[in-house]
């Protein structure tokens, strides 16, 4: 039996801590902030409801370690079959994400984690530990004091306390405290790009009537403006979290007063305006902060076999392909399997998870780059259109060879990250033929029409 300590107790660190205490470990497990549970934080979380879009990946991964958690947890997901595209007249234009009727799920956060926390708390093999602060991890025997790796918490009262366990495992998201200091003991690469772009939280209330939902809840509602987008994901309630991306400045220049904000929503989302209604709008607009988007990527991801990151301590990524949590949540079905395969010799397997892991997730995070450009601008424009109506005709009369990028990443956890994209390069590479030589053909067919219909004209005119 080995004894764990687990830093951050989000989601990616509530399921490490599950898995390895459902292989017979012993797990302590600390978070900064308060019990999720607490009245307080419970207070706090129904004033910002913010769901994620759970997938193939992050399902599986749940599974794997805990069929009946997964169960629970999943009870309550809401299928999103596709796009819905808001055009600025308010139309809705439908666009499926799967060739066949595959879905993403729209689930609740901070619910999420509370009931993992749930069953953390019935499990022996787990002590949680809220309030702890991480502020300084000790590796290779550095404090001669201590035989093994520790860890330093600061607690709410002020104290410190010293904990000393086998290995640590830190999933304390972008941020991380143990990245930062495991800096000191492997040489790691890390590179971390904040984006020209950052996200407000909005929220459409739930409509009164007997159908509480305004719009479809099984789709990702998407207000795509090219350097902008505002997108809604729906709660179980019937109301839906919205958010709005935009560059900096122009979120400056909008949020300069509640009329800009007021104007800039009438003009560029009537129909969310009418959907959200001012005073809505204007809470938001009030109470929710402008965030940063952050892409960090690192490598190695462990020293030895005393410390390894996880979950967005390790890999962060922007929110636009909805893979964040459901890459930390692959991650620690990966580690396990490795775990598994390396008989539990800890440090042969985090060597391996690095070696193995960090293709795959460089490839999610650079997609997870490249998808604003297709939420925001692509998803309405002609040549994105043909291309994907070709990437689906090839995927349904090919179905075993041929599956469009978007389905790899989100419907089929048997496909690594970065074989999905070396995959998708090729069959880019394919439909770009088809279409520039359909182009190329069409324009020698009418060429041909042309040069027809002339030369009986010319022929009439010189008789
Ligand atoms: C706007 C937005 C939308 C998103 N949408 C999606 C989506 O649709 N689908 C998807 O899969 N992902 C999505 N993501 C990403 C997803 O939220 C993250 O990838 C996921 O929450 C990462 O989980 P984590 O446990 O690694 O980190 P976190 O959730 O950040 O948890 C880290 C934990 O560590 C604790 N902690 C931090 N520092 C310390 C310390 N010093 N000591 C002790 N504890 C500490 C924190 O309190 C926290 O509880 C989205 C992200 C954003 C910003």
């Amino acid at each position: 039996m080995h004894e764990v300590t687990v830093v951050g107790a989000g989601l990616v660190g509530c399921l490490a801590a599950l898995a390895f205490a459902d292989r017979g470990h012993k797990v302590a497990l600390y978070d900064a902030r308060p019990d999720l549970r607490s009245e307080a934080e419970l207070k706090n979380a129904s004033l910002r409801s913010i769901n994620l879009a759970v997938s193939a990946r992050g399902i599986e991964a749940l599974r794997s370690v805990d069929t009946k958690m997964a169960e629970r947890v999943l009870a309550d997901i809401i299928p999103m079959y596709g796009r819905m595209i808001h055009d600025l007249q308010g139309g809705q234009h439908a666009q499926a994400y799967g060739l066949w009727g595959e879905c993403i799920n729209s689930i609740d956060r901070a619910q999420l984690n509370r009931t993992m926390l749930d069953v953390i708390e019935d499990n022996a093999n787990i002590t949680f530990f809220p309030e702890h602060k991480l502020t300084n991890i000790s590796l290779s025997r550095k404090d001669k004091k201590y035989q093994r790796p520790t860890s330093t918490f600061e607690t709410k009262e002020g104290e410190e306390r010293v904990v000393e366990s086998d290995y640590i495992i830190g999933a304390d998201g972008a941020f991380s405290k143990t990245r930062d200091r495991l800096q000191r003991y492997v040489r790691m690469n890390y590179a971390q790009q904040y984006i020209d772009c950052v996200y407000l939280e909005l929220k459409i209330p739930k409509a009164d009537g007997p159908d509480p939902f305004s719009i479809s809840p099984n789709h990702l509602h998407i207000w795509p403006r090219h350097k902008y987008m505002l997108i809604a994901l729906a709660n179980g309630d019937g109301s839906f979290t919205s958010t709005l991306f935009a560059p900096p400045a122009l979120m400056e220049q909008v949020c300069e007063s509640q009329n800009t904000f007021i104007s800039f929503f009438k003009e560029q989302f009537p129909d969310a305006y009418e959907l959200m209604g001012e005073s809505q709008i204007l809470e938001s607009y009030e109470n929710n902060p402008r965030s940063p988007l952050v892409s960090l990527k690192c490598s190695p991801y462990n020293h030895k076999g005393e410390c390894l990151l996880v979950g967005d301590a390790a890999h962060c990524m922007v929110p636009f392909y909805g893979q964040g949590m459901n890459a930390g949540f692959e991650d620690i079905r990966v580690l396990m399997e490795i775990l598994d395969e390396k008989k539990w010799n800890v440090e042969e397997a985090f060597n391996t998870y690095t070696e193995r892991r960090h293709k795959d997730l460089v490839a999610i995070v650079d997609l997870a780059m490249r998808n604003y450009v297709e939420m925001s601008h692509s998803v309405v424009s002609l040549p994105y259109l043909i291309r994907k109506k070709v990437d689906g005709v090839l995927g349904r009369v090919f179905s075993s060879a041929w599956v469009p990028l978007y389905s790899m990443v989100s419907f089929r956890a048997d496909i690594p990250y970065s074989k999905a994209l070396s995959r998708s390069a090729r069959q880019d590479r394919i439909i770009g033929n088809i279409v520039n030589w359909t182009s190329f053909a069409g324009l020698v067919g009418m060429g041909a029409l042309f040069y027809y219909k002339g030369r009986h004209l010319f022929g009439r005119l010189f008789e």
